[in-house]
């Protein structure tokens, strides 16, 4: 990709990293302490020594994210060398709890992270509907990929699971530098050479753009999607658990829909999607009040849930927004996964799902094509379908939830879980 956020061409200096009439495979590695990114200009034969990694294939991910933490372990488990770029100073997870479905736990089990993340969180298998009268609709069993003795899906503190994604990528060897980003993707040969915010220069074997809707790297590599909002706002608070909330529970509302995920033994997360809102930020100390004032309307299970909600530090609002690259998802030897490529609507909770088998299936596709390029179509051929059903299902989701036949929501859901059990 020749074009970048500075025009076309490119501005980055010639390679100083790799020997003359080597490709991907045999690249010098400067060693600098404490990442291994290249300060452009800095090196010389008395401040670094050189390292001839034969056979190392080298990838720069941006995002730290869950397709990000999840693609460098994965790379990183098959013999890469993974350096990742993450914006956030903090390295920092926004939200307070997601859940896990089947197919989430199935590409975390092939990491032998799934454990993890079952101890870590709160095991499930039942999602209840519940009617606007306070009925119970229906309830969905979902599929139990991981067996009878594992639970089909698990509610999870994002921070949680950052975390067990964050430990195990160190354990691989990735090296994670927060407070970074990428400003220049060139394509050069069978590499693609990097600019990243501090300076620094890097030539890599791939670059993955795992940053999320916005992403950057999505605009850098020239590819180019529409985000859509579709005037629902997502709230979400954390509360101590009920003892009755051992799964989901979605409450239908005259307008708007609410819901509760157990994410611990002690804790859990209220959802309300509220409809008929243009996209704009509330005052923190609204964010509290005003979502027990929309949960009021409901009724049953929804009023011993509402006083749960205390404390506007722990209460988000977040527009819900979908974006899908209809065309290729890569250029050159840069690819963009997870909610850079395809993100969904919550409705499906299946966003991180996709993200996670994004990263695992990456790994599996470039590990047998030997040409970077084949192994990223490869990627793109197997996933796409998939992504865009779940996507495309996630927004006429939210039609019905607008025009109130949650009756109609009820098996598409169902449905769609099912369609996602299949292999990834
Ligand atoms: C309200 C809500 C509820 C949801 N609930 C669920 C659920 O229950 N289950 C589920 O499976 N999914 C759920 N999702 C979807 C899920 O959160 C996303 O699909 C998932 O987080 C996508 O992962 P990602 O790594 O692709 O992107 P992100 O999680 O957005 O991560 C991107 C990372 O890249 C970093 N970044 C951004 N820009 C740059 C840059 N320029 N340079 C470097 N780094 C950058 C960000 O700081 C972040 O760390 C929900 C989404 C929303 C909005």
């Amino acid at each position: 990709m020749d074009s970048t956020a500075e025009g076309p061409g490119s501005d980055l200096p010639p390679p100083a990293n790799r020997l003359p009439g080597t490709d991907g495979h045999r690249l010098i590695r400067m060693k600098q302490a404490p990442g291994r990114f290249y300060r452009s200009g800095e090196i010389s034969a008395q401040e670094a020594y050189m390292d001839i990694v034969r056979g190392a294939r080298t990838a720069v991910i941006v995002g730290a994210g869950v397709a990000g933490l999840t693609v460098a372990i994965a790379l990183a488990r098959k013999g890469w060398r993974v350096d990742v770029a993450e914006i956030d100073p903090r390295g920092a997870t926004a939200g307070w709890g997601l859940c896990l479905t089947g197919p989430s736990l199935r590409a975390l089990d092939a990491l032998g992270l799934a454990d993890a993340c079952l101890a870590e969180g709160y095991g499930m298998n039942i999602i209840t509907h519940v009617e606007v009268n306070g009925r119970t609709a229906d309830e969905v069993r979902l599929p139990r990929l991981l067996g009878a003795h594992r639970p089909a899906m698990v509610g999870i503190a994002r921070p949680g699971l950052h975390r067990i994604l964050s430990e195990e990528a160190e354990r691989s060897g990735v090296v994670v530098r927060n407070g970074l980003t990428v400003t220049a993707v060139n394509e050069e040969g069978d590499l693609v050479r990097v600019r990243l915010s501090d300076g620094t220069i890097q030539t890599a074997t791939l670059v993955v753009g795992a940053d999320g809707i916005r992403s950057s790297v999505r605009s850098l590599a020239g590819l180019e999607t529409a985000l859509d909002y579709h005037g629902q706002m997502a709230w979400r608070a954390l509360v101590p658990r009920p003892a009755w909330v051992t799964g989901i529970h979605q409450f239908a509302g005259k307008v708007n829909t609410a819901g509760i995920v157990p994410i611990s033994p002690g804790q859990a997360y209220v959802f309300l999607t509220e409809n008929g809102v243009e996209p704009g930020a509330l005052p923190d100390a609204e964010l509290a009040p005003r979502l027990r004032q929309l949960l009021e309307v409901f009724p049953g299970r929804v009023a011993e849930i509402r006083p749960l909600v205390s404390e506007s530090e722990s209460v988000v609002r977040r527009p819900v927004r979908t974006a899908l690259l209809a065309g290729a998802w890569s250029r050159g030897n840069c690819v963009v996964i997870g909610d850079a490529a395809h993100a969904p609507a919550p409705q499906m909770a299946s966003g991180a799902a996709l993200a996670i088998e994004d990263g695992v299936v990456l790994a599996q596709e470039l590990e047998r094509h030997e040409q970077v390029r084949a192994g990223l179509e490869a990627f793109t051929a197997r996933r796409a379908k998939r992504c865009r059903t779940l996507v495309e299902t996630s927004v006429t989701i939210i039609g019905l939830e607008q025009a109130r036949r949650h009756h109609d929501a009820y098996p598409l859901t169902d449905a769609c879980h099912r369609q996602m059990a299949e292999p990834a």
